[in-house]
């Protein structure tokens, strides 16, 4: 038997998975016993904002992740597919038919009970009754403090405080320069491959005052995306948005991250009015980090405003900042890659808890967890898929990202390893690497299958027929 905390996304799919692996599955969900700040509905898996699970392309890193979990069986995508709703590129839904297909095909599992009422603390767990905890980034109060307990308080946290991300190719080089605070300043020609040897580690955007004015007055006019209460709630002072601070004074920002203080630029000789940090992300070597910008500006208002740095004039985002709350534990620190508690294999995190991003993401991370709790039931061994999958690379990131500022984060293709030889163009790139992923996700499926019972099959079709 397998227990699952938190019927929401991850954790329906897990038990999806557990449950057409012939193993039972205890569903705990608290809603409608006791709310959340967010969810309206005592559905399963529902959609607690948009109704997009974004895009559904091969050459798009979530499109392929989307693709993978269809060939693992996915319930989530199952019943996306059966939801649509027109939306270009994107997968869309009804999000009503969503989460009452969810709640409808978990209800008739055979396999699967659904007890709804609060967990207040983690479960005992044994290889042979395995827990995953997928409480979600509105984990009840009691529960967080539990999970505290178990994971370490600095290893758990409640806000997101997200800086956007950029896409390196789309910075321009000759405006930017290369160097640490106080440090060596190696000049737009040193090398982009952001190795850290110690100095030079960041990319600096330097402003002018007049540059600065015109950032700072589009800065504090952007309009801002606070929409649920929560956001109403105290902000932490070490992550204060940016356009926060900026209100307090026009001065502000210049002595906090846009501080050009030890820093050189070489153009000049002097160091610029104030400078804007870009620090490579530790694995996704293509991705570089607006240092402290977390912000709660709409994302749309994200991009014109950010693009007024010099050097970002044509920056395309691979994330947008943001500020909300959000349980999670420091994945690198307390989890692998097959989503178990290192310290504590009989225990898994899936979903937004376990430091994944997003819809699609929270519930492919279930779906792993899922089918790696059956396999210890049934004394089998766990593994992941290979980083060369969007799924594999997922579970990677969450375990491996450097734990000293762990970011939650979405799927790119930044985070899947790189593919040898691949097309310079963006787009063939992108397809290569797809190409790659779905052959080597159908050998771990293979490898798999024949370990969980001896025979070449799909896992997770079986068992229940799916209206
Ligand atoms: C305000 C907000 C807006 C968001 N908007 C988006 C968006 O637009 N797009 C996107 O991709 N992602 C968005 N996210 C992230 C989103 O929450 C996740 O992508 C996704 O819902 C996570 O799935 P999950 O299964 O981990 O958590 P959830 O879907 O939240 O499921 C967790 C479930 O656990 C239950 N639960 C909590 N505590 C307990 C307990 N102690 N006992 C029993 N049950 C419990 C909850 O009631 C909930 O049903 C948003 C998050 C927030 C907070």
């Amino acid at each position: 038997m397998v227990e699952i905390i938190g019927g929401g996304l991850a954790g329906c799919e897990a038990a999806w998975q557990v449950a057409s692996r012939g193993v039972r599955v205890t569903l705990h969900e608290m809603r409608p016993v006791r709310a959340t700040a967010v969810h309206k509905t005592d559905r399963l898996a529902e959609l607690v904002c948009s109704n997009s699970f974004r895009g559904d392309k091969l050459d798009n890193a979530v499109g392929l992740l989307k693709a993978e979990m269809r060939r693992l069986g996915s319930l989530v995508m199952r019943a996306a597919d059966a939801s649509r709703v027109p939306a270009g590129a994107a997968l869309a839904v009804d999000r009503e038919l969503f989460s009452a297909t969810i709640t409808d095909a978990i209800g008739r599992h055979p396999l699967i009970s659904v007890l709804r009422g609060e967990v207040a603390s983690i479960p005992e767990s044994t290889k042979e009754s395995p827990v995953i905890v997928a409480t979600g980034p509105l984990t009840s109060d009691e529960l967080a403090s539990a999970i505290a307990g178990l994971v370490g308080s600095d290893h758990l946290y409640f806000y997101d405080a997200i800086s956007p991300i950029v896409l390196a190719e789309t910075i321009d080089r000759g405006r930017v320069f290369r160097a640490s605070r106080w440090g060596r300043s190696l000049g737009p020609t040193a090398p982009a491959s952001g190795v850290d040897d110690g100095e030079g580690d960041y990319l600096n955007c330097p402003l002018t005052r007049e540059e600065y004015d015109r950032f700072y007055e589009a800065l504090t006019t952007a309009e801002s995306a606070t929409v649920h209460d929560f956001d109403k709630e105290r902000f932490f002072e070490g992550c204060l948005p940016i356009e926060v601070m900026a209100h307090r004074g026009r001065d502000t920002l210049r002595f906090g991250p846009m501080k050009p203080v030890g820093l050189v630029d070489p153009a000049t000789g002097r160091e610029p009015y104030a400078a804007v940090q870009l620090r490579q992300d530790t694995l996704a070597a293509d991705h570089f980090s607006l240092v402290g910008f977390q912000t709660q500006i709409k994302w749309s208002e994200q991009a014109r405003v950010l693009r007024l740095i010099p050097g970002l004039e044509s920056a395309e985002f691979v994330r947008f900042g943001m500020v909300h709350r959000n349980t999670y534990v420091n994945g690198p620190r307390v989890l692998a890659e097959t989503w178990q508690v290192r310290s504590r294999p009989s225990l898994f995190f899936a979903g937004q808890m376990s430091g994944v991003e997003g819809y699609v993401e929270s519930a492919a991370s279930g779906l792993i967890a899922g089918i790696n709790a059956a396999s210890l039931t049934c004394g089998e061994s766990v593994s992941a898929p290979p980083r060369t999958t969007a799924i594999g690379a997922l579970g990677y990131y969450a375990s491996h990202a450097n734990p000293n500022r762990y970011d939650p984060s979405n799927i790119t293709f930044g985070i899947i390893e790189p593919l040898a030889g691949a097309p310079r163009g963006k787009k063939d790139r992108n397809l290569a690497i797809a190409d790659r992923a779905l052959a080597d996700l159908e050998i771990w499926i293979r490898g798999r299958c024949l370990a969980l019972d001896g025979r070449e099959s799909v896992p997770g079709t079986d068992l229940v027929d799916f209206r």
